[in-house]
């Protein structure tokens, strides 16, 4: 049995399962509790159904955000290096040990957990490749970075793009193609590595 949580602001004492003081409304509970908690709960009540369609609106997400990154904001074609790796890494360790996995919950929590990762980590080279413009580039030294459909100039100040229109749709296309063959690369490998150990 765990103890009754007391309110640090009025002294009250709540129930057990209390996330909220009664009294004056003071959180009991720290919030990354708090938040376990609230996902547990919310996660429990899905159908795999749902972890299907979520699943699929996140990797939408991811690769329109990918998209968005590779057409409009990277300056370095060096940049799709890390780019790639992050997108196929994540998305080859999604399906990793799957089976084992026993609930659908701890599914669902890894489907999110690599979505979240793989977002910040785009979100991580975005940000490295803006600050080695501003290291590596002035006003006079433009970083030119050319992919079909796309051809930016840019420097730290200044930026020139020409974008062939509707050029995102493909691009978001071509990633989620990547994803997938990431995924079933991943599957492959993961399947003959048990062969072999057994
Ligand atoms: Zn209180």
């Amino acid at each position: 049995m765990s103890e009754k949580p007391v309110c640090h602001r009025c002294g009250y004492m709540g129930p057990e399962d209390a996330l909220y003081c009664a009294h004056c409304g003071r959180a009991l509970v720290p919030l990354g509790i708090r938040l376990t908690r609230s996902i547990n709960l919310i996660l429990s009540n899905l159908s795999p159904f749902h972890i299907g369609f979520l699943g699929l609106v996140i990797s939408v997400a991811i690769s329109a955000f990918a998209a968005h990154l590779v057409v409009m904001e990277l300056s370095f074609p060096l940049s799709l290096v890390p780019l790639a790796l992050v997108i196929g890494c994540g998305y080859a360790y999604l399906g990793w040990q799957w089976n084992e996995l026993l609930t659908n919950r701890s599914r669902l929590v890894r489907i999110l957990l690599v979505y979240v990762c793989i977002g910040l980590c785009l979100g991580a080279v975005w940000l490295v490749d803006r600050r080695l413009l501003s290291l590596l580039s002035d006003r006079s030294h433009m970083v030119v970075y050319e992919i079909p459909g796309v051809y930016r100039e840019s420097s730290s100040t200044i930026r020139h793009m020409s974008v062939e229109s509707g050029i995102l749709l493909p691009y978001g296309l071509v990633v989620m193609a990547y994803c997938v063959m990431i995924a079933i690369a991943g599957f492959l490998v993961h399947r003959a590595s048990k062969r072999q150990s057994k």
